[in-house]
């Protein structure tokens, strides 16, 4: 019968799209790993190399002056295996499918790694947001959040903010959504303000989950944060509170820069002072010397922690970089030939997966409050984000030790292995 050859519908993707394109980082990684992915496993890696799902929208909104603009929008759910797919949604002219698909592949690692009960996914608009009005903004949110309603949710898939969204899209995300499902769902987008359903402690949380790791590597290597100089690229949200956070602990943090340029201050910078100052540009502080970007990722240091862009240390610089450890605060901030120089010069690298997962895991718990309906407060959510951040780290170590691997390469065995362990688990392949 003709009928027979059609898949049935449970088997369809859900009005998505199965991708042909092949995730770039994964492959590589992939590739590089494949003899320390547990054996019984190496046959499934190709179900990794492409995402579960790939929606792609393009949907009509008023602008301001009446006019009508078509924008495109993306949303992939790279893997579910090991639970509801999360990860940010990005505003940003260059975002594309490949960029998303390869960002929720990070995503699928980032929640394996430190073990919360999520797969991975991510999503974006092809625009930029500084040349649209406040009001345009909100309609491009709805109309992109009404575009996707079907396919995300609580149980299926978690939105948060990224790149140029905050709490304030997610809360017009959340709004739109709940219009067009017709009943509430806090559970559905995290990172919202805390009065609609968000969780207290989450502004900083990706810096503290940075710094709680940095501190127990510091501590293996017996060495005392008070004797840490610290070189921080980036002063927004993630690099601002970590500095305040690591100083509050006792290290000195001796520069700091943002995209106007930097400051250095040998003997260590105020930091209260910087923030107090951080409205402007670091670089007129006159707590410190000016330097420039590239001056502050050459640095003499013991720790450099680049929290702005992707791609900052190329093989261009990474002979140059004279930091004794980088904790990768920013996504990708490293390009995998750099990688294999700082390797050479052991410079040791803690992964962005590892060392910036301090968000997602308060997303998580962001996501347990709305679906419990039982708020916790700041100290409980601090708590339970040093546990896990504690025990990703050691297991990250750990592998590391035994396999005598980078952190980064174990960092992906592991939550290569776990991901591909649910898979069979549940009896996919
Ligand atoms: P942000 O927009 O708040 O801050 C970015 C900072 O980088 C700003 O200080 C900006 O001036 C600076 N910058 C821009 N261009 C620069 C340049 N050329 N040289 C030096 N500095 C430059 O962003 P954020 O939320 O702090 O995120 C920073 C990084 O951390 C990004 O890679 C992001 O993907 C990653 N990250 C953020 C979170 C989070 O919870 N915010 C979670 C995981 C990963």
């Amino acid at each position: 019968m003709k009928k027979e050859a059609i898949a049935r519908k449970e088997d369809l993707p859900d009005e998505g799209q199965v991708s042909e394109t092949t995730c770039k980082v994964c492959k590589a990684q992939i590739d590089k790993l494949s003899r320390k992915i547990n054996k019984e496993s190496t046959h499934l890696i190709p179900l990794l190399e492409k995402p579960m799902r790939t929606y792609n929208v393009n949907f009509p909104v008023r602008m301001d002056d009446g006019k009508i603009r078509i924008f495109s929008g993306y949303r992939v759910q790279y893997n579910d295996a090991r639970g509801p797919c999360k990860g940010g949604i990005r505003f940003h002219p260059k975002v594309n499918l490949q960029e998303v698909m390869e960002l929720s592949f990070l995503m699928t690692l980032k929640c394996a790694v430190v073990g919360i009960p999520f797969g991975g996914g991510k999503g974006g608009v092809a625009f930029n947001p500084k040349n649209y009005s406040k009001a345009e903004i909100e309609r491009i949110s709805r109309a992109y959040i009404k575009a996707i309603a079907h396919a995300i949710g609580p149980d299926k898939d978690i939105p948060a903010p990224d790149v140029n969204t905050n709490s304030q899209t997610m809360a017009w995300m959340l709004d739109e959504y709940e219009s067009v499902k017709g009943h509430k769902a806090p559970g559905a987008i995290t990172g919202k303000p805390i009065e609609i359903g968000g969780s207290k402690g989450r502004q900083y949380a990706t810096s503290l989950g940075g710094a709680i790791v940095l501190r127990e590597y510091l501590k293996r290597k017996k060495q005392a944060l008070s004797k840490t100089k610290i070189a921080i690229q980036g002063m927004g949200n993630v690099g601002s509170n970590i500095a305040r956070i690591l100083a509050e602990w006792g290290a000195k943090i001796i520069a700091t820069s943002d995209s106007r340029g930097g400051t250095y201050n040998p003997r260590g910078l105020n930091v209260p002072k910087l923030l107090e100052h951080n409205n402007k540009t670091v670089a007129t502080f006159k707590g410190g010397e000016k330097i420039t970007n590239e001056e502050l990722l050459e640095l003499k240091c013991d720790v450099l922690i680049p929290a702005a862009l992707e791609n900052v240390i190329t093989e261009k610089n990474a002979g140059s970089v004279r930091a004794k450890t980088i904790l990768e605060m920013a996504n990708g901030p490293i390009t995998p030939k750099a990688d294999e120089i700082l390797e050479k010069s052991k410079i040791e690298v803690i992964p962005d997966i590892l060392a910036n997962a301090g968000g997602v895991a308060v997303s998580y718990f962001e996501w347990v409050q709305n679906t419990t309906n039982h708020y916790w407060k700041e100290h409980r959510v601090n708590q339970e984000l040093e546990e896990i951040m504690v025990s990703a780290f050691e297991e990250v170590i750990l592998t590391a030790k035994k396999e005598k691997c980078s952190l980064r390469r174990a960092a992906y065995m592991l939550s290569i292995n776990k991901v591909l362990k649910a898979e069979k688990l549940r009896g996919r392949v």
